[in-house]
């Protein structure tokens, strides 16, 4: 399973910095553990300073989690799996001595056109990551009133043309694959508002997903409850990889006081790194201390 799971994890080297020293028999949380690119990175940089840590790894995909226990397999019971929402978990009395949050969807869910994320192959409109949960994208394009879609389409997708785009979507409906709901959005935008490459079914796949998939819900959930899981001096890592995601960790790391930013600015990927893995063009890296209060 992970020799298919195609995803580089991005700014590695500062994310491992910004942990710190390994703090030896310390927890670890990986709460989007994808195929485990971080958290083999924090593995290995445990093993490289001589430290014993154990690590729970969370997905809300049940193929993620797959792919990660193949890959971290070398580490036997010290890696810990958890399938679900990351704001649904409960640590019990443990102390995180690092939290990490890689957000978004995987290279490889993306990849996968039966998931249906991406609208460059055909495949049936569902983008859940967690696929036992109930609503899929078709449930929203084909029975969501068109001003519900048109705010999805705003409000996530940050699409000017929403209201114009939902129209047609309900014009059109039912659509049942990527690619048809990716036509009638392409008819929808005419060619004048069209910006640079980029296809304008960006926007409106982007605006469903988080809407399928309750993404800046959970984040919020979650950004509430994680700094309780640290241990003192413990630190919460996030990377996000558009505006809404980034707006809400900054806010929220900014306004707790539980908390000490570390980073006033995101840090964000070098030339190298974009070169070598187009996806990390976007990410943004903010890292807070758990203080003593
Ligand atoms: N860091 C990982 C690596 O290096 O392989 C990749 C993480 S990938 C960008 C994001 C992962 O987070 C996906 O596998 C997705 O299913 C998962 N995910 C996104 N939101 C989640 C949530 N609210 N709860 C649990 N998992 C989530």
């Amino acid at each position: 399973m992970s020799s298919e799971f195609h995803h580089i994890p991005v700014l590695a080297k500062p994310l491992i910095a910004g942990l710190g020293e390994i703090v030896d028999r310390g927890f670890y949380l990986d709460c989007t553990v994808g195929g485990g690119g971080h958290s083999k990175l924090i593995l290995e940089q445990a093993k490289a300073e001589g430290k014993n840590i154990s690590l729970v790894a969370i997905d809300r995909d049940q193929m993620a989690i797959a792919a990660a226990q193949q890959n971290l397999i070398e580490y036997g019971d010290r890696v810990q799996f958890w399938h679900g929402n990351y704001c649904e978990y409960e640590p019990g009395a443990v102390k995180f001595a690092g939290i990490i949050a890689d957000l978004g969807v995987s290279s490889a869910q993306i990849d996968l056109p039966e998931r249906g994320f991406s609208f460059q192959a055909k495949g049936d409109l569902d983008m859940r990551m967690d696929r036992t949960e109930e609503t899929t994208a078709a449930d929203l394009i084909n029975h969501a009133a068109e001003v519900e879609l048109a705010n999805i389409f705003y409000n996530y997708g940050e699409e000017r043309l929403s209201r114009r785009i939902a129209r047609a979507i309900v014009s059109q409906r039912p659509l049942h694959t990527t690619t048809e709901l990716a036509q009638v959005i392409a008819k929808a935008v005419p060619g004048r508002y069209r910006h640079g490459r980029i296809n304008p079914a960006t926007r409106v796949f982007q605006a469903l997903r988080i809407a399928v998939n309750r993404e800046l819900e959970s984040l919020e959930t979650w950004l509430a409850k994680a700094p309780d899981w640290l241990a003192a001096d413990g630190i919460i890592a996030v990377i996000s990889f558009h505006s809404l995601e980034d707006r809400i960790v900054k806010h929220t790391f900014r306004q707790d006081d539980r908390l000490q930013v570390l980073t006033k600015k995101p840090i964000i990927a070098e030339a190298e790194e974009i070169a070598v893995n187009s996806r990390s063009r976007s990410a943004k890296l903010r890292l807070a201390r758990r203080l003593v209060v």
